[in-house]
């Protein structure tokens, strides 16, 4: 049997282990579809090319993902790098497939070019672009096995592929509330990203270190069961998870470098079956070690932006060491771990989510609560928030956010004053175009201005769109009348 028919007799099986009623039959055409569109290539690492759909594909099972997303994620890269187009898909795997798989082709021309101040308009820009929340997944999903095989790729490629996993990808997921998706990115990137910052964090942690915090938290382990048993409170899973090696390195970042400064690195959980049997656990920890003062964290009334709910807790053991225990119940682990993903499968039973200054993420918030109010609404989910923005490149890479209908003197007027007034001509993705061209996402706009223009056209006026511009142009316009 060939290697990538094993794999993907692999990928069935764990896709039957969380949906029995699996399409097998339109998964196996895709997969064999997407072995006839790639024959021939092959991966830097040697492999044949459709061993990456499969292990995309693979990830995406992880978070028990629906028949459409791990049927998109197998032709993921048919429309870019094979004689296939979109319009084939359509025709095979009908509308719905077809469209997330041209949403990924789309992304793959944002390039992150390491422009500190414009990040935020990137992933902004990333998420406009998607348009549809599970081309994000798929996306992530590509670029993990991209990670996974990265060493066989150039030394500088490495780096930017990292870099961008980390800025870029991990965030999203993490705004998307998926950590099984970002703790993946950040695993994999963070050595090629920052390979001296790794191998400091690396050495922090030591034998030692791991073996003393495990010893402490085993002697918990072993107290709490009793505990809980005694006084009737149900509980399902006890056990320690370690954090990630990036997210301990951002909070040593934030605690001075100082490893005696960070409590959950190997932190304590506590599943149990519901919200009032949380705060019952937490009363039974409290009454048997003694909680360190403003470390009672309820996540539980008051979630995180992106969904996040635990109680969290640190106390002190019976030797006085410091520990991070998070309460929990199976759906809101699964909320964490999966975030926007757990929709697809699972019921959610998530409350309010809190207000929060960050625009996109009040929307989200709304978007959470209509899916839980009315499932159909997943259907069409879609990241309309950004339907109002467009985000174009600047010659140099750097990508500005514009209301929609922007035209070059808007974005002329966004990067400088100066830029707007003395513009005579734009380039849009090299072509010399009218002033009032409606700009799109993703076009690359040069402004040619001439020095000595130093007004801008009353004409200007009848199809600029931002107040800057709008503003500027009035205000020139009445300057003239007050000369004469
Ligand atoms: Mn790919």
């Amino acid at each position: 049997m060939q290697n990538d028919e094993l794999v993907f007799l692999k990928l069935i099986k764990k896709i039957k282990s969380y949906n029995p009623t699996t399409d097998e039959q339109t998964i196996r055409k895709a997969f064999e579809f997407a072995k006839k569109a790639h024959e021939g290539q092959k991966r830097l690492n040697g492999d044949d090319y459709i061993i990456h759909c499969l292990r995309t594909a693979g990830i995406l099972t992880e978070l028990k993902l629906s028949d459409t997303i791990i049927i998109a994620g197998l032709l993921h890269d048919v429309p870019e790098d094979t004689k296939y187009t979109t319009e084939e898909v359509k025709k095979q795997f009908g509308l719905e497939i077809a469209t997330l798989v041209s949403g990924i082709s789309k992304l793959s021309n944002i390039k992150y070019r390491g422009t500190e101040k414009y990040i935020d308009n990137i992933r902004n820009m990333f998420m406009a672009m998607a348009a549809d929340i599970r081309v994000i997944l798929i996306k992530c999903a590509d670029r993990i096995h991209n990670l996974e095989t990265l060493e066989f790729l150039p030394q500088e490629k490495r780096a930017r592929i990292a870099h961008e996993s980390l800025e870029i990808f991990a965030q999203i997921a993490h705004r998307l509330g998926i950590a099984y998706l970002q703790n993946q990115l950040e695993m994999k990137a963070f050595p090629f990203a920052q390979p001296r910052e790794y191998a400091w964090v690396t050495s922090l942690i030591t034998k030692s270190y791991t073996q003393a915090k495990q010893t402490q938290l085993a002697k918990i382990i072993n107290k709490l069961p009793t505990i809980l048993k005694t006084h009737h409170i149900p509980y399902l899973k006890i056990y320690g998870r370690t954090k990630g090696l990036y997210s301990l390195y951002k909070k040593l970042l934030r605690k001075g470098r100082d490893l005696n400064k960070v409590y959950d690195y190997i932190a304590l959980r506590v599943i149990v079956p519901s919200i009032e049997d949380c705060y019952r656990v937490l009363g039974m920890i409290h009454q048997n070690w003694q909680p360190v003062v403003g470390r009672i964290k309820d996540f539980i009334a008051q979630a995180k932006p992106n969904g996040y709910q635990s109680l969290h807790t640190t106390i002190f053991d019976d030797e006085k060491n410091l520990i991070e225990i998070q309460i929990r119940t199976p759906s809101m682990h699964e909320t964490a771990e999966y975030g926007i993903a757990a929709h697809w499968l699972y019921k959610n039973e998530t409350g309010a989510i809190d207000e929060t200054d960050v625009r996109w993420l009040k929307e989200f918030a709304t978007w959470q609560k209509n899916i839980e109010t009315d499932p159909k609404y997943l259907e069409e989910f879609k990241l309309d928030i950004f339907q109002s923005r467009i985000f174009v490149f600047t010659p140099k890479g750097d990508v500005m956010e514009l209301p929609e209908d922007s035209t070059p003197i808007d974005f002329a007027y966004a990067i400088h004053t100066r830029l707007g007034d003395g513009c005579i001509k734009a380039l849009i993705n090299g072509q010399n175009l009218a002033l009032e061209t409606k700009l799109k996402n993703g076009d690359m706009v040069e402004i040619i201005a001439n020095p000595h223009k130093k007004k801008p056209k009353p004409e200007w006026l009848s199809f600029v769109k931002t107040r800057t511009a709008r503003n500027r142009i009035k205000s020139a316009i009445r300057d003239k009348y007050k000369n004469i």
